[in-house]
C-alpha cells in the first residue's frame, strides 16, 4: 500500500480549508484521508452527505426540495 509522507495531514488540513471557500466543491478520494477501500467507501459516505446538505440548502428550480430529503443510503462493507 502507499504511504502519505509526512505533513500529509496538515496538508490535507489546509486543502480543506482553500475549498471551503468554494461553496459546492468537494475533493474525494484516496489522496486525502484512507488509501484503503474501507476508507474510501466510508469518506465517501461522509462526502456524499456533505453534498446533499449542499443541495438541501439551495432552492430547486421547480421551488421544493423534497427529492432530495434523503440521507444517502449505507452499504454494509
Ligand atoms: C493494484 C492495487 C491493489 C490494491 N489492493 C488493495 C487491497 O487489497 N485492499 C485495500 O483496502 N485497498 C487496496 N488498494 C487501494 C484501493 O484500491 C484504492 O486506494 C482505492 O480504490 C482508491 O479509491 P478512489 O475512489 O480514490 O480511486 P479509484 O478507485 O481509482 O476510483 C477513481 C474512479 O474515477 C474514475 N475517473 C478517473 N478520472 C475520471 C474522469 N476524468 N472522469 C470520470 N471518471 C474518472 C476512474 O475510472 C475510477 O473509476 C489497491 C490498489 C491497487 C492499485
Amino acid at each position: 500500500m502507499p504511504q502519505y509522507r509526512l505533513g500529509h495531514l496538515e496538508r490535507v488540513a489546509e486543502i480543506e480549508e482553500r475549498v471551503s471557500q468554494h461553496p459546492g466543491m468537494f475533493l474525494i478520494g484516496c489522496a486525502y484521508r484512507g488509501v484503503g477501500i474501507s476508507d474510501c467507501i466510508h469518506e465517501g459516505e461522509l462526502v456524499a452527505d456533505r453534498v446533499m446538505e449542499y443541495l438541501n440548502s439551495r432552492p430547486s428550480e421547480s421551488g421544493t426540495r423534497e427529492h432530495l430529503d434523503q440521507k444517502t443510503p449505507r452499504n454494509k462493507y
